[in-house]
């Protein structure tokens, strides 16, 4: 049979340009790619081989092998995986996911290294090979298929690739990298053992590298030059890092697992490691990143932990595992406690995963509870998670406060956007006699801070606390109270004052309202229907007037624009 020739998608061309011509500073990611997709067919083989054995029995033990071949300029990756079929490679290694693509492009800076890393995130890992490589060429053979079903794919890299079935006499892939002449320091050993060690010692696949071993001359024996031998030996410790116990787990290796588990360039904000022994089993890892993803309000957005269950690799985005508001968590949990046969749709009607997304949530609070007692890093964590944070009140019941108490706002009690005073902040400094919380919700922060509003409760020395995002509208719509004390929208027609209020005042308003009846009715007349009523108040100091909504039809302004906005 003869090769035949393909044109890769479009965006593939377009990215593999960009790739090889801005992706250069950093461009031994390729290889963490590579080791990380050689994981994943192993990954995907051995879970399959735990039903069916007879999978593996030629070749049983999991391995991935790199080898350097200095005078052919070559770099060999090779897995003992799942392998591909033709069709597979064809689609596999021909396109990329339309969205991923897209996404990617919009998410360039400009800044080769932060560019670089983007690249796992937006999963087009492989061609990352181009940017070492003037030709890739890939040898593999699937697990269901024959000898003679092996497959032959090679690229330049310059608009499209060929395949074709060839024989290949053993399971998995071979990755051939025919290196750029300037690019061979990667057929260096201790080059290569350096970027190994970097994004495989936490894999718990055997990495092997392909070097010389010198051999020492026995005692007695007359001394010779020692004959070059060459052998793989393995680099990583190929021990999963969540099996360790905790404290023996330094910080850097938490960070180097946490790049390779979320293809994050980088470090993670915070994370816990947890060994859960008793009624249910299981270890978790759980990592709150730096950045939100670029689709974390996008209603596909796929999250979730990767599940592993006795150490086996299950799933990856098992979104059963954490509430919806938590989804910026990235992770894995490792349990005893369900089938290795397990499959998403069971997973939703197991109890261990309703026990074990309590559990994981708790666990998660907890980390955001002992964050947010670092001012800055908190800050951090709110500019770029807060808002997701507040959809938690209402999703999760049982957690309500926990996580009421985990937002923070801007207040009128300082002169800042920055959002960070909490509910228990302003609890703390509420004024003798007053029992409610008040807060603003606005288009922007300034609308919120010179809201006419916020008038009387500023000069009654009140604290307001200042919303502008379109969240706070709707969390505040569905929670009443926080620590026995009731959130009152300083929009609202009555302010609830309470003994806040005092009596001289209501009597000025009412001489005032009897004194400018007839201003009133003139003015009634003219707004006609546009206004329900027109009131005398003393709320407003240098405003003239303001419009406020209906108490007790529980829609303010804001919502109204809202959903005006949306059409309805
Ligand atoms: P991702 O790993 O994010 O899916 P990649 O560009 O790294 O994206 O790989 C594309 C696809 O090619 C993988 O999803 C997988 O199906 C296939 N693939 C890549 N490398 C291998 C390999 N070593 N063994 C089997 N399949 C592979
Ligand atoms: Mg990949």
């Amino acid at each position: 049979m003869t090769a035949t020739v393909h044109g890769f998608q479009t965006q593939v061309t377009k990215l593999l340009d960009l790739l090889a011509n801005s992706l250069y500073s950093n461009k031994e990611v390729f290889l963490r790619e590579l080791i990380s997709n050689a994981s994943d067919a192993i990954d995907k083989l051995h879970f399959m081989s735990l039903t069916n054995q007879d999978l593996i029995k030629d070749d049983p033990n999991f391995k991935i092998q790199i080898r350097p071949d200095k005078d052919a300029k070559t770099l060999t990756i090779t897995d003992n995986g799942i392998g591909m079929t033709l069709d597979e490679a064809n689609s596999h290694l021909g396109t990329i996911a339309e969205s991923g693509t897209e996404a990617f492009m919009k998410n360039l800076t400009g800044d080769a290294k932060r560019d670089s890393q983007l690249i796992g995130q937006f999963g087009v890992g492989f061609y990352s090979s181009f940017i070492v490589a003037k030709k890739v060429t890939v040898i593999t053979r699937s697990v269901n298929a024959s000898e003679d079903e092996g497959v032959k794919w090679e690229s330049e890299g310059n608009g499209t690739f060929t395949s074709e079935n060839i024989k290949v006499p053993f399971r998995g892939t071979q990755i051939i990298l025919s290196l750029k002449d300037d690019e061979t320091e990667f057929t260096d050993t201790w080059k290569l053992r350096e970027c190994i060690t970097k994004y495989s010692d936490h894999i718990s696949t055997p990495v092997e590298l392909y070097e010389e071993k010198y051999e020492q001359p026995k005692e007695g024996e007359e001394k010779k030059e020692p004959e070059k031998k060459f052998e793989y030996t393995q680099i990583n410790n190929a021990q999963a890092l969540w099996t360790r116990t905790p404290k023996d787990v330094k910080d850097e290796e938490y960070i180097e697992f946490y790049k390779h588990l979320s293809h994050d360039y980088q470090d993670p904000l915070t994370w816990a490691h947890n060994k859960v022994e008793g009624d249910l089993e299981y270890t978790s890892l759980l990592y709150v990143p730096k950045m939100a993803p670029w689709d974390l309000y996008n209603r596909q957005n796929e999250h979730g932990l990767k599940l592993y269950v006795q150490r086996v690799f299950i799933m990856d985005k098992a979104e059963a595992f954490l509430p919806n508001y938590l989804r910026f968590v990235k992770g894995l949990v490792d349990t005893n406690a369900l089938p290795l046969n397990v499959s998403r749709e069971l997973l939703q009607e197991t109890a261990v995963t309703r026990k074990l997304k309590k559990a994981l949530t708790k666990r998660v609070l907890g980390m955001l509870e002992k964050l947010s007692k670092d001012a800055s890093k908190y800050t951090e964590f709110y500019k770029q998670f807060g808002n997701v944070l507040k959809e938690g009140p209402v999703e999760d019941y049982d957690n309500r406060d926990a996580i009421l108490k985990l937002l923070r706002f801007a207040s009128t009690n300082n002169d800042s956007a920055e959002c960070s005073v909490s509910f228990e902040d302003y609890i703390s400094r509420m004024k003798e006699g007053q029992d409610k919380i008040y807060y603003i919700t606005a288009e922007s922060y300034e609308a919120a801070k010179n809201s006419p509003y916020l008038e009387q409760l500023k000069t009654k020395g009140i604290e307001v606390l200042l919303m502008w995002e379109r969240v706070d509208e709707w969390l505040m719509g569905n929670i009443s109270e926080f620590s026995g004390k009731e959130f009152v929208s300083a929009n609202s027609q009555d302010l609830k004052l309470g003994n806040l209020a005092d009596e001289e005042e209501k009597k000025k308003q009412e001489t005032a309202a009897t004194e400018n009846k007839d201003l009133i009715e003139r003015f009634k007349k003219a707004l006609g229907d546009k206004v329900k009523d027109v009131v005398v108040s003393t709320r407003l100091i240098d405003s003239p007037s303001c419009v406020i909504s209906d108490t007790n039809r529980m829609m303010t302004m804001q919502m109204r624009r809202l959903l005006e906005a949306s059409g309805q």
